[in-house]
């Protein structure tokens, strides 16, 4: 069906976006440059690459949270650099941070913007409180202050809390920075199956290479502003294009005769 704004893609709730041309620099320095491509309804896509390799800026311009010196970006044909469309599209992000209110219980935390912005009545706001912690396994804290809990599960309070208004985007600012490895696998797991309960679409901004490997449909790999390289993990894991491989198997100099010293290389 055709994608235009007055027919916003088909009957799914999950949306497409296109990023055409865009560009941004700061201070003289292109930290976006001529960036185009399309993500597709209900996929899981993840955006990776090195620190200072402008994910960060391109997700806060997606989100609208950033003004671009040029190009467009589109979400199911509108401006997604109007704030409508993200209340049309309920965008959602979970931040790197989490933003969780510390003085509210995690049940009170889920509940709160729905309430604030009267989204719902009483009892609904109820039901998809109790529903959303059912989904995340969160039952058992919902009652519990965010001091309380671990990285990892004030992780999945803070998703839980971006899913109370059923977003049709989703997007996720570096999810599994700062978690250890067990939680990190948790974090992941929990972002590849919630599409199983949400008809969402993931954008997932990381530079952690199991995560894209694992639940990444298709993964952009970014560098210096650019697109280096789009695809599916495995196709990227093939590539033997040095900037990818650069990223995704780090090596060694073992012919630095410190790093000899060392460690007997
Ligand atoms: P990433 O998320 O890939 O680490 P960013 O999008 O955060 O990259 O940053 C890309 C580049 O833009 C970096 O060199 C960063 O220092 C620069 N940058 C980001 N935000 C600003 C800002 N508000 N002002 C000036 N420079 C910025």
């Amino acid at each position: 069906m055709a994608n235009t704004p007055e027919n916003p893609v088909d009957d799914r709730r999950a949306v497409r976006v296109e990023i055409d041309r865009v560009s941004k620099s700061y201070n003289n320095q292109r930290v976006l440059d001529d960036v185009s491509f399309t993500i597709e309804p209900g996929e899981i896509f993840v955006i990776m690459g090195p620190s200072g390799a402008g994910k960060s800026t391109l997700m806060r311009a997606i989100v609208n949270l950033e003004k671009v010196d040029e190009g467009e970006i589109r979400i199911n044909g509108l401006d997604a650099f109007k704030q409508q469309t993200h209340k049309l599209m309920h965008t959602a992000i979970v931040f790197q941070a989490g933003g969780l209110f510390n003085s509210l219980t995690v049940e009170e935390n889920l509940g709160f913007y729905p309430r604030e912005h009267r989204l719902y009545d009483r009892k609904t706001i109820n039901e998809k409180v109790a529903y959303t912690l059912r989904i995340l396994n969160l039952e058992g804290c919902a009652d519990k202050m965010p001091s309380q809990l671990s990285g990892g599960m004030r992780k999945r309070v803070a998703i839980a809390r971006s899913l109370i208004i059923e977003p049709r985007l989703l997007l996720f600012d570096e999810p599994t920075s700062e978690l250890d490895p067990v939680s990190a696998a948790n974090i992941t797991e929990v972002i590849g199956t919630l599409r199983e309960e949400y008809d969402m679409t993931s954008i997932v901004v990381s530079h952690d290479r199991e995560l894209a490997a694992s639940i990444g449909e298709r993964v952009a790999l970014m560098g210096s502003g650019k697109v280096v390289m789009l695809d599916t993990p495995q196709k990227l894991a093939e590539s033997e294009d040095p900037e990818v491989t650069a990223f995704l198997k780090p090596s060694i100099n073992c012919n630095n005769p410190r790093f000899r010293q060392n460690l007997a290389c």
